[in-house]
């Protein structure tokens, strides 16, 4: 990276965009910016509204321009990856890319969602490997986390998933787990309790990647009662604000660990961060700013 380094925006300053349309709401520059400012590191990230309309520009320009890459968001995750030149192993599985780097005018796309949710769990001191989970949801946080869960080593999954449109993207994610991988997987229909009673109850841990516990869905969960729990289960939600989800209270309530997805969201950053920079973003640091920022909010 170019590097002169003082806190101001010079002729120096590197960039790299934010593409997805609706992005104002975004925690993810603030995040980014402050991390680069932590480090030292002459570079600033900026949220640009980019969808189908604009984004074949929008990724011509990260060449045009020079820029050091971009972080993508829906709706544009599943549709950029025609645009680049490359794809990591894990965003090609996926089907999703979430961050865009610029090597001298070649692009690569790479999907850190599911690598920041099994750091997170790391950080946290939960090992997955060769256990089996349970996770909710088909659609593009709920198809990284498997993806990735599967790459790392875990050894089963089950999927659970409303018979929406999301459903057959839960089955193409089956089949490519049994196919590139040597974790077991199958899906279920969420409405199939008796099925879900059960994998549960044989899983080290349960995760909610649907938008359930969240506005509009605040203070709802799939979960039909506490029963289905037990205190030495991890219960772990993609949703962090509210940082506590309907999900998360039953299962503080039934004495398992739980963790929100604060986790998954700083270190999703902070691999997009690592391929930007080549450095490690501060964690410790950027935890207690985010939990301050979001106490804010
Ligand atoms: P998506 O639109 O791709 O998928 C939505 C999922 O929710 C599908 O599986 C769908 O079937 C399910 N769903 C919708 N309505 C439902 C209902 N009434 N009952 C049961 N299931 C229902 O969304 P996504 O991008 O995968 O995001 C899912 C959640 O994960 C959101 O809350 C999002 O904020 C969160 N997320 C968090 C992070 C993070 O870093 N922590 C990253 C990505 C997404």
């Amino acid at each position: 990276m170019l590097m002169e380094n003082d806190s101001t925006i010079n002729g120096y300053t590197e960039l790299v965009g934010l593409m997805a349309n609706p992005i104002r709401h975004s925690n993810s520059p603030a995040m980014q910016n402050e991390a680069f400012r932590m480090a030292g590191i002459n570079c600033i990230q900026l949220a640009f509204e980019v969808d189908q309309t604009n984004l074949k520009d929008a990724v011509q320009a990260i060449r045009t321009l020079g820029m050091r890459g971009s972080n993508v968001s829906m709706p544009n995750k599943t549709v950029v990856g025609q645009y680049l030149d490359n794809l990591s192993s894990e965003a090609q599985l996926i089907g999703s890319v979430n961050t865009i780097v610029n090597d001298n005018g070649v692009l690569t796309g790479y999907c850190t969602d599911g690598i920041g949710y099994m750091a997170a769990l790391k950080d946290q001191g939960i090992d997955v490997r060769g256990k089996k989970i349970t996770v909710v949801g088909a659609g593009g946080a709920a198809t990284a986390i498997q993806i990735q869960a599967a790459l790392d080593g875990v050894g089963e999954i089950a999927i659970f998933n409303m018979k929406d449109q999301f459903y057959v993207a839960g089955q193409e994610t089956v089949q490519k787990i049994r196919e590139h991988t040597s974790c077991k997987a199958a899906i279920y229909d969420l409405a199939n309790h008796e099925a879900l009673r059960r994998e549960i109850s044989e899983s080290f841990l349960l995760a909610n990647a649907t938008g359930l516990g969240m506005k509009p869905y605040e203070g709802i969960t799939w979960l039909p009662d506490i029963g289905y729990l037990r205190p030495d289960l991890i219960v772990t939600d993609t949703v962090y604000a509210p940082s506590m989800t309907k999900l998360l209270e039953m299962a503080r309530e039934a004495g398992c660990r739980y963790m929100n997805g604060i986790g998954m969201m700083l270190f999703q950053g902070a691999a997009a961060f690592k391929l930007w920079t080549g450095q490690e973003m501060d964690v410790e640091y950027m935890k207690r700013w985010i939990g301050a920022k979001l106490n804010r909010q």
